[in-house]
């Protein structure tokens, strides 16, 4: 078959660290978005919710994008999709579960009568524009989750997003093997592969094994079980349920995204909870405490979400009792680890005993590892190849692994976010560098705190501020008090008292000798100053104000 034309993959997210997944295909001035993840802030971020990825890109030529597909419903691939479609209103593609998380998303944000959502069942083509999408199922943590086959004029490519081989999941509804098969015999041109377990040898396990180790939380636990996961780890639920089922215990959810995702899996199918198992939350907690389990949010630890309040108390529902038994049951996210061991510390602390996946196999990876990222490239047989969802190293290790396999080394393109990759008469290069970093979403505003104010705030709570006001005769320049100085955050109150002297006459000695041209010479005066003593560096803010002296 002769290739006309020329398709650019735009990367926008995932490529080059973990989570905000977003890829888009540009053939002839149309483009088809593939997911639109957020991903965690983290630790450093202060203050910030979550962040998408920078599609500047895709705003500028907004009239020409033709579609949005979503390969799942998980936040890192659907978690942007009310702020992109604010921007760019085209119609959304995706399997029934996954449509139905999105509208669960879209309601949480009041954006739901504007979209246009399409339902498309694993297994069915689609036509959007110059691109012909095959929606085909693959196993994850997720039920309903899709790769895609795109072929384009310019050649066909493999859209491979999260999946495990998993020959026993949870839903019973293995890998579309002979889509995969189908493909390689049609020729693939360019395949881009989830890149997330690239550095782990062997076989990720099947969601199976969880079975066993949550029958024995079940078994052991004398009090309440409270299992924390994602609130779209659909079959993670699913799994609790039957746990619960089977021991006699009923399930209460707490935090409306879990509610919400539950009741849209349960109406369509995906999650097979009976109602004499569920009951609802406040019920839960007038039963006995060897009756419940209870599902939550917060895995990671974070600090507003039901666990993270839990292990520091101030949750409103509900509190940690000492015969609590926490199941954490997810990796920490890259960057994660350090909140998601405070929080366990907390949890301990209050009484609780926690089970995390160091302690007990309560959690298996969603994502494929070495081997079956190695039976992917072989099965697909791709000319070229392209890692995907990844920090750099596993995009690396990936693309060795395709190389391993046979895959020519020129074939291999490793690129991060921002990086325009070409594929025109079977041949890639690489095209144009684009913007690919962050956008921070901070409540309300988006985009509007940048690295400037992020900077600004972690210097804030490592270091803490200073405030100086003081206020000079306008004719004089001489000060007409004693400058008025108020810390926070930087040394106690008492070290603060014995640097203050000498903190006031250097600010004396500057000012009244008219030793500076704005209030930043004043800052740099006290900040030299607190440095030699304390070698600590606070922010420090200088209000100055020209007054008349008052004469009486
Ligand atoms: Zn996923
Ligand atoms: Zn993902």
């Amino acid at each position: 078959m002769s290739k006309n034309g020329k398709l650019k993959i735009i990367p926008l997210g995932g490529l080059g660290e973990v989570g905000k997944n977003m890829t888009a295909y540009e053939f002839q001035n149309q483009i088809l978005i593939v997911d639109a993840g957020i991903m965690f802030p983290h630790n450093d971020m202060l203050g910030i919710d979550y962040i998408i990825p920078d599609y500047e890109y895709l705003r500028k030529k907004a009239r020409q994008v033709v579609g949005i597909v979503i390969t799942h419903g998980h936040e890192d691939h659907i978690g942007a999709i009310h702020h992109v479609l604010n921007d760019i209103p085209v119609p959304v593609y995706a399997t029934p579960l996954t449509i139905g998380l999105i509208e669960v998303k879209l309601a949480r944000n009041n954006a739901i009568s504007k979209a246009m959502l399409n339902t498309v069942e694993a297994g069915s083509t689609i036509e959007i524009g110059p691109f012909q999408v095959e929606l085909f199922h693959i196993c994850h943590s997720i039920p309903d989750a899709v790769g895609l086959g795109i072929t384009t004029p310019a050649g066909l490519i493999v859209h491979m997003s999260d999946f495990k081989f998993d020959h026993t999941p949870v839903d019973g509804w293995p890998t579309d093997y002979a889509k995969l098969a189908d493909f390689s015999t049609r020729g693939v041109d360019l395949l881009l592969s989830d890149s997330t377990n690239a550095e782990r040898p062997g076989w990720t396990p099947s969601e199976k094994v969880i079975g066993p180790a949550l029958d024995k939380v079940f078994e052991e636990a004398s009090g309440r079980i409270i299992v924390a996961t994602f609130a779209s780890l659909i079959s993670r639920i699913q799994q609790v349920a039957d746990a619960a089922g089977k021991h006699g215990r009923k399930m209460a959810l707490a935090g409306s995204s879990m509610i919400d995702n539950v009741k849209i899996a349960r109406k369509l199918g995906y999650l097979d909870i009976p109602d004499s198992v569920l009951v609802p939350l406040e019920q839960a907690l007038q039963m006995q405490d060897h009756k419940v389990v209870l599902m939550c949010t917060g895995s990671q630890g974070e600090p507003s979400s039901i666990v993270g309040r839990l292990s520091a108390g101030t949750n409103r529902q509900f509190d940690i009792k000492a015969n609590d038994t926490v199941v954490l049951s997810s990796h920490p996210i890259p960057g994660n680890e350090e909140t998601i061991s405070k929080t366990i510390n907390r949890l301990l602390r209050r009484g609780a005993k926690v089970i995390y996946d160091a302690i007990a196999p309560i959690h298996v990876s969603g994502h494929a590892s070495q081997e079956e990222q190695k039976l992917l490239l072989n099965l697909i047989k791709p000319k070229h190849f392209l890692p995907i969802h990844g920090e750099l190293r596993q995009l690396r290790r990936h693309g060795q692994l395709a190389v391993e396999v046979g895959i020519p080394e020129e074939c291999v393109i490793v690129v991060e976010n921002g990086q325009i990759v070409e594929l025109s008469g079977g041949r890639i290069k690489l095209g144009e560098r684009i913007p690919g970093g962050y956008v921070f979403v901070d409540g309300q505003s988006i985009g509007e705190v940048d690295y400037d104010i992020m900077r600004e705030r972690e210097k804030l709570a490592r270091n803490g501020i200073f405030l100086i006001d003081i206020s000079v005769d306008d004719y004089s320049g001489r000060l007409l008090h004693d400058p008025e100085i108020i810390t926070r955050g930087f040394v106690s109150a008492e070290d603060a008292e014995k640097l203050l002297p000498e903190v006031r006459r250097r600010i004396m000695d500057v000012v009244n000798g008219g030793g500076y041209d704005s209030e930043k010479d004043i800052a740099n005066t006290v900040k030299s100053y607190l440095y030699e003593e304390t070698k600590r560096r606070p922010m420090v803010l200088v209000t100055l104000s020209k007054n008349k002296p008052v004469r009486v």
